[in-house]
């Protein structure tokens, strides 16, 4: 019998939990990515900060589907679909057939229509992203270091962290850390410890998607770190080395984006299933209305719960509907009913800085130092590849008595010569 082919866009949590629970399918599998590797994206912000190197939080794809006998990895960026002539193309010009193909394309920093902010202000998605960011950190205490004026000085040390959500507290609570602790002693000219850290967000509370009594605990820990948090603020405006607030105008030389994601760009080949933000609004069973052989999951996915709420975009989540996509594709090939999918949380958790965490289960939540240790400890066991986990707990480790991070080197990736000193 003919072996169907099934084609998967994307080898972050959901694509490859689809790989993974399609193993013992009588199907042959494709899995795409424009990158080689799966990337940890919890941990993308201990990248971004010098505290992991890239390679503790990523393995490449290949290997960790090497066991998948029926799996074939491409590393390829997909530049379009043809839902009528079942096929994706490549960037190589080459194209795939498939019988069935799940979308797993994850998602990207939104602007909100302000694209040109983007230059001045760089989110975190990716290993590039963490390292730039890495990067921009580091420099602005070098610029500082050789600032001639006390308000050039300031504009270095100043940092503008847009977006008050699980990564905009983590890299606040983070950052204000390094500069208190971690430099204090490095530099002769400045003192580090007087770095601004200025956290903005829109709504009225941090970390909306946690109860309002754990978003006000995060709160106090971040102002006992020193973090300057401005609620109910819009960023109006960020320009090279000014971000306005409202119509406050401040000198900021570093502003790092948090506050918003948008579907993959592949989602514009569905017109008809898109929403406003590029995200694909699937069927209860994850399938695209009118391509029953089209499955999304993950970040890419628009998902409402039976109880009408929709599910979070969190890696728990995407790895759930990689499997239900991947289980309905065996029911159809076994002739039997498709699923819904229904998202089951384990608990959310958010780290604001060392012996402060946030935590939520279904039944309970708590904070401080045993949601730190708990934080700790899922990272941990969750992380791809023992070696991984192997090197982070030293590294974490090794920070945790001594405050020094382990990767504060500044590579130049893409060149800036505002940055330039
Ligand atoms: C900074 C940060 C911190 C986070 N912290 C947490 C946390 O603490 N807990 C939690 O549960 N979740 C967290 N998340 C969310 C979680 O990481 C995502 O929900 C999850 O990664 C979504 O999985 P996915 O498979 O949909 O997409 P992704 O993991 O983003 O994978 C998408 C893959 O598709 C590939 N791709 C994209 N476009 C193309 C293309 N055109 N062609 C080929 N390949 C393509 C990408 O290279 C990528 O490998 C965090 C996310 C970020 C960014």
């Amino acid at each position: 019998m003919k072996r169907s082919r099934v084609v998967i866009v994307g080898g972050g949590f959901g694509g490859i939990e689809a790989a993974k629970a399609l193993r013992h399918a009588p199907v042959d599998v494709t899995l795409v990515d424009c990158s080689n590797h799966f990337t940890f994206q919890p941990l993308l912000y201990q990248v971004a900060t010098g505290a992991l190197a890239p390679s503790d939080i990523a393995v490449p794809i290949r290997w960790l589907l090497r066991s998948v006998r029926n799996v074939t990895v491409f590393a390829s960026r997909v530049t379009g679909i043809d839902p009528d002539a079942r096929a994706v193309r490549l960037a190589n010009g080459k194209t795939l057939e498939y019988d069935y193909l799940i979308l797993a394309a994850g998602s990207r920093h939104a602007y909100f229509g302000h694209d040109d902010w983007e230059p001045h202000a760089p989110g975190l998605k990716t290993l590039e992203d963490a390292v730039e960011i890495r990067n921009r950190f580091l420099q602005s205490f070098e610029c500082a270091e050789l600032a001639e004026s006390a308000s050039e000085r300031d504009a270095w040390l100043t940092t503008v962290i847009v977006g008050g959500g699980p990564t905009g507290v983590e890299l606040a609570g983070i950052m204000v850390l390094i500069a208190r602790k971690a430099l204090r002693r490095d530099f002769r000219r400045i003192d580090p410890a007087s770095a601004r850290f200025i956290l903005v967000e829109g709504g009225p509370r941090l970390v909306p998607g946690f109860p309002a009594h754990l978003s006000a605990r995060a709160l106090d820990d971040l102002t006992a770190l020193g973090v300057e948090v401005r609620l109910g603020a819009s960023v109006t405006a960020v320009g090279d080395g000014e971000v306005r607030i409202g119509d406050e105008v401040l000198r900021a030389r570093t502003v790092f984006w948090a506050a918003g994601n948008r579907g993959s760009s592949l989602s514009a080949a569905f017109p008809n299933c898109v929403d406003r933000a590029s995200h694909l609004n699937v069927q209860p069973d994850l399938s695209l209305s009118g391509y029953p052989g089209i499955f999304v999951v993950g970040d890419q996915a628009a998902v409402t719960n039976p109880d009408g709420r929709p599910v979070p975009r969190v890696a728990q989540g995407a790895m759930q509907m990689g499997r239900r996509a991947a289980r309905n594709i065996i029911a159809d090939l076994r002739g039997e009913e498709r699923r819904r999918f229904v998202y089951h949380t384990h608990g959310e958790l958010a780290v604001i800085g060392r012996y402060r965490a946030i935590a939520e289960f279904p039944w309970f939540t708590f904070a401080g130092v045993p949601a730190w240790f708990l934080w700790l400890f899922v990272h941990i066991l969750y992380l791809a590849g023992f070696r991984n986990r192997l090197s982070v707990l030293v590294q974490w480790g090794y920070a945790f008595f001594t405050w020094q991070r382990g990767v504060r080197l500044i590579l130049r990736l893409k060149r800036d010569s505002s940055r330039d000193t």
